[in-house]
């Protein structure tokens, strides 16, 4: 059991661990897919911007630096006029919307970089954004309209350096930034694009890797789980056979013991004056002696079994007749306390099989419907045959069987509720004989079953005479 548990703490632990080993890998490489892919993005869209700016500078916004100077013109105006507070507060708004809407609606840098990018094989959607950071009216004062934070904090005031990278745009590309000036204004701008398939581009590129990592912790995954049930299995085994040691051991004392005391009574002189004690000792000796005999047999035959095949002798006989005969001897020996009740009609139908086999298969059943029985034993034997089946059913008013033992009961060496300390004395070996010789016979034997309300053994037979 420690052993077990060892097992299966090491297993979880280092499956666990493979797994975080896997996901921290995983992370890494997606963070730097997601790198690679922002900084190819960066360089091809500087190259492009090179590329555009050669042949015509401002190409792309040429429209909007018309607009703008247009616009601010007359705004610069009005904006110097106003001397009302709250009024200036309005214009400068007013100013900036007017700056954010037409440079993002205005510019066609994104289009030409989309074709840039598409001439080079690479993704070409994407969204552009256009964040303003800082905006001055010049006249001979200056008016500032809009400064981000993020400029304030940026380095020197020539803004020849790269922008300091920003927390909002983490997703995005940072393609350029802007400074244009002219008589009316002086505009900072960045440029920024972000593509809305980033993640599946990325995904497509990590999905070798992902699977191969799935498939692998999956692998171990099952083979820990083969090898814990190999353990449980084996476990359960060795358990088992414990039990039938401890179980065989008392099963064989009791009859030892038996003739040890009964050796020693014949010692006596007032048991050898007695002739009808002598017998009724020698009868006990030898009746112990016959059930020792068959209990070695029966542990010896299994052994046999496990070695060799089954050798049937097989003969032809009346199913119902070789039934009533088997009934008949079972009720004048150990059944005779259980009513029998005996409904087949094979009409006359010819079975053939090993006799003495078959006898120790019914006899197996029909004991363990006493055996395992709390009440006065009731048992119903039923039974037809059709085309070419025959089938036989055992149904008894016992103690009942629970769904779990009802998978294991016709194993080698199980009992029901398990242990050497067990109600009713057995071997485990009864069913697992039963089932045995069924099998060897080309049928088999199936149990249904409730506790507190019996059992039935259905035995099904193929080869009709
Ligand atoms: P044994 O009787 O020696 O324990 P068997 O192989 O004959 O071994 O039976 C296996 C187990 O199945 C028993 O331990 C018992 O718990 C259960 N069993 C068998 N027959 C019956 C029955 N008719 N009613 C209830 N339980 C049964």
């Amino acid at each position: 059991m420690k052993n077990k548990n060892t097992v299966l703490i090491l297993g979880i632990t280092s499956m666990l661990i493979l797994i975080s080993v896997q996901v921290f890998i995983i992370i890494g490489i997606w963070k730097q897919k997601n790198e690679t892919f922002a900084l190819k993005y960066t360089i091809l869209s500087k190259d492009a911007l090179a590329y555009i700016n050669r042949r015509m500078p401002d190409v792309g916004f040429d429209t909007v630096r018309f607009l703008l100077t247009k616009y601010s013109e007359k705004a610069n105006k009005e904006l110097h006029s106003v001397k009302d507070q709250k009024e200036s507060d309005e214009k400068k708004k007013d100013i900036l919307n007017y700056f954010t809407k037409v440079l993002n609606q205005e510019q066609y840098l994104s289009r030409l970089l989309s074709t840039y990018f598409e001439k080079w094989g690479f993704e070409k959607k994407f969204n552009s954004t256009i964040v303003i950071q800082n905006l001055e009216m010049i006249a001979n004062d200056t008016i500032v309209i809009y400064r981000s934070e993020d400029f304030a904090n940026r380095l020197g005031p020539d803004r020849s350096k790269k922008p300091a990278p920003n927390e909002n745009y983490r997703s995005k590309i940072l393609v350029n930034w802007f400074r244009w000036e002219d008589n009316n204004y002086r505009l900072v701008f960045d440029y920024l694009i972000d593509f809305s398939d980033k993640q599946k581009v990325i995904l497509k590129e990590t999905s070798a890797t992902l699977g191969l990592s799935t498939f692998s912790i999956l692998l171990v995954g099952i083979m820990f789980m083969v090898t814990f049930r190999n353990l449980k299995e084996e476990q359960r085994l060795s358990n088992l056979k414990t039990d039938f040691i401890n179980n065989m051991t008392h099963e064989l004392k009791t009859p030892l013991s038996t003739i040890t005391v009964a050796g020693k009574t014949l010692e006596m002189p007032q048991i050898r004056n007695d002739d009808s004690k002598i017998l009724e000792t020698a009868k006990l000796i030898g009746k112990q002696s016959v059930h020792l005999n068959q209990l070695i047999n029966m542990i010896l035959e299994i052994s046999m079994w496990e070695r060799t095949q089954f050798q049937l002798d097989k003969k032809t006989v009346d199913i119902g007749e070789f039934l009533n005969d088997v009934v008949e001897s079972f009720k004048s020996g150990g059944g005779n306390h259980a009513s029998i009740i005996q409904k087949y009609d094979f009409k006359g139908t010819k079975v053939d099989l090993d006799v003495v086999y078959f006898t120790t298969l019914v006899n197996n059943l029909l004991s363990n419907a006493v055996k395992y029985s709390d009440k006065e034993p009731v048992i119903e034997i039923d039974g037809f045959a059709q085309d070419n089946n025959i089938c036989i059913m055992f149904a008894d008013n016992g103690i009942g069987i629970n769904k779990v033992d009802q998978k294991h009961i016709f194993d080698k060496f199980y009992r029901a509720s398990t242990g050497n300390i067990h109600k009713f004395k057995g071997l485990g070996l009864g069913l697992y004989y039963v089932k045995k010789i069924a099998e060897a016979h080309g049928g088999d034997v199936s149990v249904s079953s409730k506790p507190g309300k019996g059992s039935t053994f259905t035995v099904t037979l193929q080869n009709i005479s």
